[in-house]
Order: C-alpha cells, then structure tokens, then sequence
C-alpha cells in the first residue's frame, strides 16, 4: 500500500524526540519500512536507521538522509518538551513516501534511505559513520525543508549552503589574592578582557564570509573582594569554507597561548564542538538542477544561502570521495526554522518526494 508524505507526517510529528533519543521514531520507521517489503537495519547510530534497496545489476551505493530529531523547548507545565521546529519529521515523511515507488525504480546498484538521529546537535552523522554507514557509500544526498525568507512555497534549490563552525571554550589560569594585592596575584578577567580585544583585532580575508566572536565569559565564583582562580571565555567561529576555519583556530589557539603567556599564565583551550561546510559536486548539483526544474519549471530554481551548521557534511570530510549534493524544498515555513511555533504548507512535500525518486532513476534506474 502507498501512503503519501502527508500521512506519515501525521504519524511522526507528534513523536517529536530530542536528539540521541528518538526511540519511539526509530521503531515507527522500521516498522514503515518492513510494511513497505524493505530491508532495514538498526540500531545503526545508536537511534538511526536504514533501509536498504539492492538493484539486480551491478552499480553504486547511494545515501538519501533524513534527520530524525526535534528541539528542546521549555513549557510551563510540562517542563522539557520536544517539538519538531526543524521539520525533521518532514524529512523522514518524505523519504518513507519515496520508499514504495523506490523498489521498482532501483535497477543497479545499492539505495541506503539513511533515517539519521542527532542532528542537531551534530553527532548523529559521526555515530552513523562510527557504525560504518560510509564505508561502500559512493554518493550522499540530503534535502531540508525551507523557511519562507529562503524560499517561496514551490521553489526549490539544489545546492543548500552551509558554513563551518565551531565552538570553544579557553579557560585562563588565573592566581587568587586579597583585591587589596593585585601584584600578588593574575587576575583572570584581565587575561580574558585583553583576549577578547586580541581575538577581535584578527583578520581574515574578506572575500570569504567569516565572523568570530565571545559569547560567553564565565569566572570562578567567590568574594567580590578577591582575584577569581580562573575564566573561561567561549568562542563561537562560522568560515565560509572547511581551510578557513582551521585557520581561523589555529589563529585563535594562537592568540589564546601569546595572550595568557603575555600575563606570565596560561591558557587551555577546548575544541567544543566542530561541523564542517559544504563542499558540493558539481556534476550531481547540476543533474539536481535538471530534476528540480522538470519538477517546478526552470522558474522554480532558485538560489539560496541556507545558513548554520549540517553535520551532514561530515559524510564528505570522513570519507572525501563521496560525492555530495543537498537540497532545499520551498514549503512555506513561517515564522522560520527553530521556532517553536513554526508550521508550513504539507502539500508541498510531495515536490521532495518527486525529486527523491528523479534522483534515484537518474543514479540507479
Ligand atoms: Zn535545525
Ligand atoms: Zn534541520
């Protein structure tokens, strides 16, 4: 029996689960799969799954991912709840339309539907390669729905950007004395104030967008009358492309380790969290291209930035020779992305689930 994209969404949205925890979406997609005649294989990624079409002839293994979870937000009475703010649900219900229709249009090769957990906060493609999802993978392909700033409901892009970045906290050494003292000790806010300003003073090239900055500072509590043992300042780094964030880091390590040894102290940084850009393949985007347009008119293409973090992105930088492309579909979200309220136009999905089904004749019909 097929069902359309809609009412699987039905089904998923209320499952909404936080990232690493989606055990209730997991089982549901399995049992979806396995209505379907599919071949499924989970846990993989500790809550992901996978569906698996082989084709009769030879050919190669190609990846559709949808993400899985919802966002944390605070409700009065219930505390902690999750809401699917990010339309993850959309991008299971998608590809679990496309999933009947897939069996007879993969005729070569291997189609994995990769129904990947912890997106969010960036772990679930690195626990899905921890558990080998990538080794035979040749092709990758992931799509996100669009907010209405991005793309009008019935646009389409095929080469969604995201920047690189990432997290980290320094931690300054600092050596507690009476505030009467000050020669006596280092006063770590001192090392972070002058860090901040040094931070700010670097320069990195201006044709590639780049921004870092603090975000939080933080020192040890205590008596207002006495150096603080040490602050932490967080740092929160986005680079257009994956060489000018290491160069940013390195940079900032840099600037950390001069700064704290200018105050005769030191400086300890940790690398927080890590997510790489998009490097796309220009041949697949353009076959994207060809599909979207056959699907919504050569008008229906658009451009369009995107905007933060994918960890999808980590299925190129482990394994650099698989191919990569990521799409958007224009549904109308408003108010945007991570809203909790956020709602879009559902009748749209089935544009994603089109072009899910072009890509795979293309690649393995
Ligand atoms: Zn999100
Ligand atoms: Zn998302």
């Amino acid at each position: 029996m097929t069902r359309d994209a809609i009412s699987y969404f039905k089904d998923l949205h209320p499952l909404a689960e936080l990232s690493n925890k989606e055990h209730k979406t997991q089982a549901y997609i399995v049992n979806a799969l396995n209505a379907l005649g599919i071949e499924t294989q989970a846990p993989i990624g500790d809550t992901g799954v996978v569906g698996i079409i082989r084709g009769a002839d030879p050919g190669p293994t190609v990846m559709f991912r949808a993400d899985m979870d919802a966002l944390p937000y605070h409700d009065d009475d219930k505390g902690l709840v999750a809401i699917h703010a990010c339309g993850h649900d959309s991008h299971c219900a998608m590809l679990l339309a496309t999933a009947h229709d897939l069996k007879s249009i993969v005729k070569k090769g291997t189609l994995k539907l990769v129904f990947q957990p912890g997106e969010e906060n960036l772990t679930g493609a690195l626990a899905m390669i921890r558990d080998g999802l990538i080794e035979d993978v040749d092709i990758a392909v992931g799509g996100h729905i669009r907010p209405l700033t991005d793309l009008a409901p019935g646009e389409m892009c095929s080469k969604l950007k995201h920047v690189a970045c990432a997290t980290v906290d320094i931690k300054l050494s600092g050596k507690t004395a009476h505030a009467s003292r000050p020669h006596l000790g280092v006063n770590p806010l001192d090392v972070a104030a002058s860090l901040i300003q040094n931070v700010n003073a670097l320069r990195f090239n201006p044709q590639e967008a780049w921004s870092i900055k603090a975000t939080r500072m933080q020192c040890e509590p205590g008596a207002k009358n006495s150096l603080a043992q040490w602050a932490v300042v967080s740092y929160d780094l986005r680079a257009e492309t994956n060489p000018l964030l290491q160069d940013m880091l390195r940079r900032l390590y840099l600037m950390a380790d001069t700064t704290a040894l200018a105050f005769e102290t030191r400086a300890h940084c940790d690398l927080i969290e890590e997510c790489p850009a998009s490097e796309y393949d220009p041949e697949l985007v353009a076959m994207i291209e060809e599909e979207i347009c056959s699907i919504v008119g050569p008008e229906g293409l658009k451009e369009t930035a995107g905007g933060g973090g994918e960890d999808f992105h980590f299925y190129k930088t482990k394994k650099p020779s698989v191919r990569t492309a990521y799409f958007g579909v224009g549904v109308g979200a408003t108010p945007g992305l991570h809203c909790r309220n956020m709602t879009f136009d559902t009748g749209y999905l089935k544009n994603g689930v089109a072009l899910w089904k072009r890509i795979a004749a293309r690649l393995l019909g």
